[in-house]
């Protein structure tokens, strides 16, 4: 291979500035070409290429966002818009493609790795539920980020006696609820994976109240419901008078976390290794502090179940 490029696509997240700078910089070590594909699948169709030598990915470490930029494309999803990217692709020269996104973005990579095109994702959003590693880029940022917001929230909660709702991002899965619960010492996480009860939740909340809790935190995943029909239910169920935040967007910016920088700067430079030994439609990811390959479709295919140990503390420590 002379030649590699990399995007980023879908939703952005924390790190994946570091990992693209670890692909173009294992390029430069192994004295062939980076070329940075601008605005996701949409750019691959256009050929809106740039290249990414030292300078390009100069300065970019800790930024967050994507310098890439991301878009969503409906063409690249149809045969005639991959057809039109692998024609842009195969007139810029360039021998293999490194897909920095969630699993959406891996469907893509998939479909042009059956078209015969070396491609190799890694996985990059705030959400974690990709299967196939432990942790996915900007995961751990966004935790931090929403566990700086919360101990705030916790402030004014212990001052004035209240209930506390927030509800944070995670899609339809319960990472990056169950992780910020446990961090900010929240009493209850509420889950998509795990059926609630707002009859059993009034029941203890009662029981806390009862036993002289004067504050209490709800963490909740938005793929549950949103903070405002919870708070509702419960002031019906109860007669509770919850506080109601919404953490939205602040949690996909900032700087990355160390954790996410050093995840992005290793899975980079894996990847690209990994394309430059002849791997395709695989997606690195990190199980147990160690990166390994995996089959993209597993990204989608198998269910990412949430840690019952993680689980359990919650129970535990309210
Ligand atoms: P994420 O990667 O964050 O899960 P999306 O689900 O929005 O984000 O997917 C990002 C992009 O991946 C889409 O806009 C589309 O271009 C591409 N993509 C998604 N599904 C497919 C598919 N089945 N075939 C080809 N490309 C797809």
């Amino acid at each position: 291979m002379n030649r590699i490029a990399v995007l980023t696509s879908g939703g952005d997240s924390p790190g994946m500035n570091a990992a693209v700078r670890a692909v173009a910089r294992t390029c430069m070590f192994n004295d062939i070409e980076c070329i940075g594909v601008m605005r996701g699948y949409e750019g691959l169709i256009e050929g809106d290429f740039v290249k990414l030598d030292r300078p390009a990915v100069g300065g970019i470490i800790h930024r967050g966002g994507t310098i890439l930029r991301t878009a969503r494309s409906e063409r690249f999803k149809t045969v005639e818009g991959r057809e039109l990217a692998l024609k842009k692709i195969s007139e810029a020269g360039i021998d293999g493609l490194v897909v920095i996104g969630g699993d959406g973005s891996f469907h893509g990579a998939k479909a042009l790795h059956d078209m015969g095109f070396p491609t190799i994702g890694i996985p990059g959003t705030i959400d974690n539920d990709v299967t196939g590693t432990d942790e996915t880029i900007g995961f751990d940022t966004a935790v931090n980020t929403a566990l700086d917001a919360i101990m705030r929230v916790r402030d004014t909660a212990s001052s004035h006696d209240r209930l506390f709702i927030v509800e944070v991002m995670g899609r339809n899965a319960g990472f990056l609820a169950l992780e910020t619960a446990v961090a900010s010492g929240a009493e209850y996480a509420v889950v998509p994976e795990l059926p609630l009860s707002i009859g059993n939740l009034s029941k203890l909340l009662k029981r806390s109240y009862d036993e002289g809790k004067n504050h209490t935190l709800i963490i909740l995943a938005e793929g549950v419901m949103s903070a405002t029909e919870m708070r509702n239910k419960l002031q019906d169920a109860g007669g509770y008078d919850a506080r109601v935040t919404v953490l939205g967007y602040i949690q996909r910016g900032g700087h990355p976390t160390s954790f996410d920088v050093v995840l992005a700067t290793r899975m980079g430079a894996f990847a690209t290794e990994s394309l430059l030994i002849g791997k395709s439609g695989v997606m690195v990811g990190n199980i147990n502090h160690k990166l390994v390959l995996s089959d993209l479709e597993r990204a989608w295919s198998e269910h990412k179940s949430l840690s019952p140990e993680m689980l359990s503390l919650i129970n535990k420590m309210n």
